[in-house]
């Protein structure tokens, strides 16, 4: 080996091994103390400009009075950097999460300012409390990385991930068990662990079949509801990507045929139960049990059933892919019941 060689070699390590130490901190260190030099400079002029003024919140509205320090007109810009690395620096402490947020908007909102002591004013004390980030604990690379099979969990929450952990593993498991062919192949790449302000807070996980990217809520507990909705956004990659056409034709037909099928009416029996309807009216359902004993059910409820019983839940009625992803999460999780069992068993397995 040449001496030339070997020096390339040293130098590509030694590249390699900055570019490792170069976290996320690297950016957020710099644009500390960047922000913090300007607002101490701030708050000396302030100091002295407000010995006049003993009320803060008067002298912040009266912005052409005063000049701020000059220092005040980069501020703008370095906070924004200052926020955006604190945050994928940083372990956020216990309910500071909604006041990160709103220093957050607060820095990137495009509205020009019209007077900067103003803006100053009310911005300084959130980002002078933001500067005690200082001491946050590091968000650690092995935290934020969970392999899961051929899956990569990554936590972009301040939250402990134990409970997503358990459900993106369980799912995971019930997909190498299903007996479904290829439904594993579904079983690759990054898992995004998300934080719930950043969707609508009733969402558990979804998928974008653009990027093909998982995402997945962070929750403090293990549920089976979203595990369900774990189940089902995996269901739409394999339905996507992987699932057979012929397949995939015969679950359409199938679909397709529940629903357009005959809606209960008198005489029938009320399916699962030992009820016959003899009457419906716009509120009520009247029935009758083996006995000939009068019983009542809200037309509602017996409309809901209905529905049901074409489909395995409510959503199925969307299209034959949520329908699958439906039928598919319920299958897996042992809730599948007839006769969509049979029909979806028909077909998949
Ligand atoms: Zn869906």
């Amino acid at each position: 080996m040449t001496l030339e060689k070997k020096m390339a070699e040293i130098d590509s390590a030694l590249r390699l091994i900055t570019k490792l130490a170069a976290s996320n901190c690297t950016q957020y260190d710099e644009s500390w103390r960047k922000v913090n030099d300007i607002i101490r400079i701030a708050e000396e002029k302030l100091a002295i400009d407000m010995q006049d003024h003993p009320a803060p919140a008067e002298f912040f509205k009266n912005p052409y009075h005063h000049t701020p320090a000059r220092e005040v007109y980069r501020l703008p810009n370095e906070a924004r950097a200052f926020v955006g690395a604190l945050i994928e620096c940083k372990e956020l402490p216990p309910r500071s999460q909604t006041r990160i947020q709103r220093l957050y908007k607060k820095v990137n909102s495009t509205r020009r300012i019209k007077g900067y002591y103003k803006w100053y004013g009310k911005i300084r004390e959130d980002l002078i409390w933001a500067l005690s980030s200082k001491n946050w604990p590091t968000l650690s690379e092995s935290e934020s990385e969970i392999p899961i099979g051929n899956m990569t969990l990554i936590n972009q929450t301040d939250q402990d991930p134990a409970a997503s952990i358990k459900t993106v593993q369980i799912a995971s498991n019930l997909y190498k068990s299903s007996g479904i062919a290829g439904l594993s192949k579904s079983l690759y790449g990054n898992v995004f662990l998300v934080s719930s302000i950043a969707n609508k807070k009733t969402t558990m996980a979804w998928y974008n079949p653009n990027t093909d990217q998982i995402y997945v809520i962070a929750r403090k507990r293990w549920s089976n509801q979203q595990e369900h909705t774990v189940l089902h956004e995996l269901g739409h990659r394999f339905w996507r990507k992987f699932a057979g056409n012929d397949r995939k034709e015969e679950w359409i037909s199938h679909h397709r045929t529940i629903s357009g099928k005959v809606e209960l009416g008198v005489g029938d029996l009320v399916p699962t139960t030992k009820y016959t309807i003899t009457k419906i009216e716009y509120k009520t359902t009247h029935l009758i049990d083996e006995k000939g004993e009068a019983a009542y059910l809200p037309t509602k409820k017996l409309e809901q059933l209905q529905r049901e019983l074409k489909y395995p839940t409510l959503y199925s009625a969307q299209n034959y892919e949520e329908h699958f992803c439906e039928a598919l999460g319920l299958f897996l999780q042992n809730e599948l019941k007839p006769p969509h069992l049979e029909a979806f068993e028909r077909v998949w397995t």
